[in-house]
């Protein structure tokens, strides 16, 4: 005996099937008693649900759809809510670059500050002795005078040899 044709006895129902499917199925059911009675409860099933009445708008339903559909064209077009799909393209790609640097700047910015080399904090007492230990014999705010020679004697008036 050929497969079973479950599977194709709706479309054969509805006389969608090609003429070697067709075939097919036809030869099977006229030989396999469990696919026959298959077709014949689609058959049955099909047959109660065409038997089914028409289903009836509620009354003044037309009226109110038409009311619906006139008010919808009349109100002004509501902007499209804000999405991932309004985003034009550039800024999109702008987007996606800028959430792949937070996700994954983030971490390797915190991995390279965790293996970083740590460095002492500063210890400003440290600091200000070293500062006053160099600049001991300094008056203050040396550093910043111009180099030059005072002389009681302007350069012209050089006592020449
Ligand atoms: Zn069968």
């Amino acid at each position: 005996m050929s497969k079973h044709v479950i599977d194709r006895l709706s479309p054969y129902l509805d006389g969608a099937l090609g003429a070697a499917d067709l075939e097919q199925v036809e030869a099977h059911l006229e030989a396999c008693v469990s696919c026959r009675r298959a077709y014949q409860e689609l058959q049955t099933l099909q047959g109660l649900v065409r038997a089914l009445p028409d289903p009836e708008p509620s009354p003044g339903f037309t009226d109110r759809l038409h009311w619906r559909l006139q008010r919808e064209g009349a109100a002004p077009r509501r902007p499209a809510p804000l999405g991932w799909f309004s985003v034009r393209p550039p800024f999109r790609v702008a987007l996606v670059c800028a959430a792949v640097l937070v996700v994954l700047g983030l971490p390797a910015a915190w991995m390279a500050d965790r293996f970083a080399p740590q460095k002492a904090p500063l210890d400003t007492d440290a600091y200000v002795r070293e500062y006053l230990l160099l600049s001991v014999d300094r008056p203050l705010g040396d550093e910043a005078a111009p180099a030059f020679v005072l002389s009681d004697t302007p350069a012209s008036e050089s006592p020449r040899p």
